[in-house]
């Protein structure tokens, strides 16, 4: 049966992997995008060959343009992508940081995630089996060595918290919430030496969302389903 899919950041990358594979296979997609020349090539690519492919507006960082996005969102969702993310400062260790940079990253990679879970939770309470999945990253584990753009990593592992947090918190209402590594996927994020096309990337993905159930919730996964060390 279709399922309705909310994906956030959907105009390139793994985000607009995600919502043209789920939109193929049938299923309900509204995408979100932060700006207008993005809302129109998606709406030329994508959403003008779909019926049921919605395309709302919002920057991460901006709660009171989620909320009135979500009023707009079609209910119930059933699956809730927070992909968006960014990069942000570029540093070489921890003594090297742009402290101001870092905050937005985090008020972008970290609490902008959390923002769009909450907005959209009134949407996701009405699904039969309602999933929510917080596109972290291999970089955000404490199992991975290294201090280059530090900030990515912490705002990333403080966003595994929050995965961690939301699970526990949402368990009554029997909504499953993971964090997922999507592997090393050849974007403007990831570059062109990365070892995972878009379309692997997002189908491991999509693979692993349909196969959740219950006892998984509160997991860090990758893209095969398999455990990333937190
Ligand atoms: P891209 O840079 O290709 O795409 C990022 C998407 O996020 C774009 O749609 C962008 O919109 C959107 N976005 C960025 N900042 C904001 C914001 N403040 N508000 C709303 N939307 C925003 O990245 P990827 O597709 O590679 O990455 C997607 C997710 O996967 C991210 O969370 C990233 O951290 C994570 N990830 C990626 C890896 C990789 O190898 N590519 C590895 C591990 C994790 P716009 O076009 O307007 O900028």
């Amino acid at each position: 049966m279709a399922e309705h899919w909310f994906i956030s950041g959907a105009n390139r990358g793994i985000g607009h992997g995600l919502a043209t594979l789920v939109a193929e296979r049938g299923d309900d997609v509204t995408a979100s995008v932060r700006s207008e020349k993005a809302r129109e090539a998606l709406q030329r690519d994508v959403a003008r060959h779909r019926a049921r492919f919605a395309i709302v507006s919002f920057d991460t960082r901006d709660e009171d343009a989620i909320r009135a996005a979500a009023k707009t969102v079609e209910e119930p969702i059933d699956v809730l992508v927070c992909n968006a993310g960014a990069y942000g400062p570029q540093s070489q260790s921890t003594l090297d940081m742009d402290f101001r940079g870092a905050l937005d990253l985090f008020d972008v990679n970290t609490l902008g995630p959390l923002r769009v879970v909450q907005a959209l939770l009134p949407h996701l309470r009405r699904a039969e089996k309602p999933r929510i999945v917080l596109i972290s990253s291999g970089l955000g584990s404490t199992k991975t060595a290294g201090s280059t753009n530090i900030a990515y990593r912490a705002a990333k592992a403080a966003l595994n918290k929050i995965a961690q947090g939301l699970a526990h918190d949402l368990e009554r209402d029997g909504i499953i919430v993971v964090a997922l590594n999507p592997g090393w996927v050849r974007t403007d994020m990831g570059g062109r030496n990365a070892e995972l096309s878009v379309e692997e990337s997002a189908s491991g993905i999509v693979a692993t969302i349909d196969a959740l159930t219950p006892g998984d919730s509160g997991r860090f996964v990758d893209y095969r389903g398999e455990d990333t060390p937190w």
